[in-house]
């Protein structure tokens, strides 16, 4: 099993909501004995309606907040044990909005070198260098260096965002809907772009979306999530073929269209 590069195991998050002003807080299971292993080189794609717990999912695996239970492993190491700044090294994460995640006070150069510099894995002119190597290996410019985010465009900026988060070569890249903030006319190239990275470079992804033909055209293994659990794992050819679980099915039966 030592090409499994993450390892979720029976993890749980609860969070305590107030249902209203002076009410007492009631628990919300927002992840719910979850486990799922992701093989390296290979895309495992997470379902699921607004709401079930897949951005709280990816949050644990970040190590942004720590699961109540069970542990998560990246490359057969306890997160646990691990500090958030290791973490970052191995797990790096493209979020749905290129408009908020990217500062706007710095410069497309600086965005994109800020993990190799927290990392104090190069400096000066070898920062420059990796910085052009990898916008040109993910389609930008050059000379867009010295731009700030709202000199780009969405997709562009979106770009910014995976040269940022492939710059530390890392383990696993969680993609949290990563083309649902842009334009419908971008999303294909955004989407054309991660599948192209991940096979030529043999990255590992989560790809977490709502958007059922972006995990069908991009995963290898599905995991199906609803309120807060998974309810089924399988191969995209068995989940979109031969769903087993009702949720999955009523899943899929509701974004078929006529076309
Ligand atoms: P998804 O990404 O699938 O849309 P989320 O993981 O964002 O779902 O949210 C799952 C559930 O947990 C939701 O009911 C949400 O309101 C709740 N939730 C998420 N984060 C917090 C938080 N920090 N505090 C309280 N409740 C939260
Ligand atoms: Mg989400």
């Amino acid at each position: 099993m030592d090409n499994i590069i993450l390892q979720v195991k029976q993890v749980s998050k609860t969070y305590r909501v107030s249902p209203g002003m002076f009410k007492r807080k009631l628990p919300l299971k927002a992840v719910d004995n979850v486990s799922m292993s992701v093989e390296k080189g290979s895309v495992m794609g997470l379902v699921g309606e607004s709401g079930c717990g897949k951005s709280t999912l990816a949050r644990l695996i970040l190590s942004l907040e720590p699961p109540d239970k069970g542990e998560i492993y990246v490359n057969g190491k306890s997160f646990s044990h691990v500090q958030r700044k290791e973490a970052a090294r191995m797990v790096q994460v493209i979020f749905q909005d290129p408009y908020s995640s990217l500062n706007p006070r710095k410069s497309i150069e600086s965005i994109i070198s800020l993990p190799l510099r927290v990392h104090k894995i190069a400096d000066g002119p070898a920062i420059s260098q990796k910085v052009s190597k990898i916008m040109d290996i993910v389609g930008l410019s050059k000379r867009m260096k010295y731009n700030f985010p709202n000199q780009l465009s969405g997709g562009q900026r979106q770009r910014v965002a995976v040269a940022r988060a492939l710059i530390m070569r890392p383990d696993i890249v969680i993609c949290d809907e990563p083309t649902s903030a842009l334009d419908v006319s971008v999303q294909a190239q955004i989407i054309n772009l991660l599948k192209d990275l991940q096979k030529e470079f043999k990255l590992t992804y989560l790809i977490i979306s709502h958007d059922l033909a972006v995990v069908e055209h991009m995963a290898d293994n599905v995991c199906v999530m609803y309120l807060g659990k998974i309810v089924e794992q399988a191969t995209t050819q068995d989940i979109f073929h031969s769903p087993a679980h009702p949720y999955t099915k009523a899943l899929l039966s509701s974004i078929l269209t006529p076309d």
